[in-house]
């Protein structure tokens, strides 16, 4: 009998770490609830709260650690995030000195962007449309890694595919798996250039599958309703968009009948080579590709 799991607020972390103690205990086929709250731990209450007033330790805090039953060090969480539901405002800030335009900046600034019909209203006469999606989203790695660094474990991913509809397939690294998210944004575009997005509290509805002896699965892994993703992250872009292109080489090659030259060429002609975020411990790259040309029969 599948159930409805709730994980509130009260179970915060800033590590990804299989020392945690589990907040809940879930089943495949288990519903999934995680109450996230923003990645400032909703310190900026107003605009005049600046990133330089608040507490860094309180940053980017995860929801969890869920234990999730059958998961096994070796296997594949597959994660499908069903629903993402924003709050009625979002937050954002910048500072000098950080992110791609922090030597253009003089002032650090705040501004709290309400947020009604799907819509964030960032000044009078702009609307942004929602696209909500994951920042933080991860299993317990071998060693404890914050919660602010991308890595092999998912974590600090800032991928914006992760909305809605799309499946995140991550490793399993300790017994139970230990699956935490947060770090929702309304919305956030490729290279999360300003280092944050449109930050928000929210809930997110998912499920989770346990896959047991798929190593030809590049975790952490991505499938979209249109797409298969890639990830890879690095200590430069050259390195992130090397691993992401050869993690969807791989997988080309393993899933159909194409040669390895064949697979180079349709990458080049169909695959894009995207950059997920420039901001964090680690830098991020991604390769999509189309679900269309890459075989009816893949099963994931
Ligand atoms: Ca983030
Ligand atoms: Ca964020």
């Amino acid at each position: 009998m599948s159930r409805t799991i709730e994980i509130t607020r009260n179970h915060l972390h800033y590590m990804f770490s299989g020392e945690l103690k589990p907040a809940a205990h879930a089943a495949a086929g288990d519903t999934l609830i995680f109450e996230c709250v923003d990645c400032y731990s909703n310190q900026i209450e107003n605009d005049e709260i600046l990133f330089e007033d608040i507490k860094g330790e309180l940053n980017n805090p995860a929801t969890g650690p869920v234990f999730i039953e059958g998961a096994e060090k070796g296997d594949i969480l597959r994660v499908d995030i069903l629903e993402i539901e924003a709050d009625d405002r979002g937050v954002m800030t910048v500072r000098p000195g950080a992110g791609l335009y922090g030597d253009l900046l003089d002032e650090f600034k705040s501004r709290v962007i309400p947020i009604k019909n799907n819509r964030g209203f960032f000044k009078e006469n702009i609307a942004v449309d929602l696209q909500p999606m994951i920042g933080v989203i991860g299993t317990a790695p071998n060693e404890e890694i914050r919660t602010t660094w991308p890595g092999e474990h998912g974590g600090n991913l800032d991928i914006r595919d992760l909305q809605a509809g799309t499946s995140l397939y991550l490793p399993v690294a300790v017994r139970g798996a230990l699956l935490s998210m947060g770090d929702l944004h309304g919305i956030q575009g490729d290279g999360e250039t300003v280092i944050c997005g449109l930050e928000m509290n929210g809930r997110v509805r998912a499920k989770v599958t346990v896959l047991k002896n798929r190593s030809d699965i590049p975790t952490p892994f991505i499938v979209t309703p249109t797409t298969y993703v890639t990830t890879f992250a690095a200590p430069t872009l050259d390195e992130a968009s090397r691993g992401a292109g050869h993690r969807m080489h791989r997988f080309l090659l393993e899933h159909t009948d194409l040669t390895a030259e064949e697979c180079a060429m349709l990458l080049s002609l169909a695959g894009n080579l995207r950059i997920s975020q420039v901001v964090n411990d680690l830098k991020g790259c991604l390769m999509d590709f189309p679900r269309n040309l890459a075989g009816e029969k893949m099963e994931l």
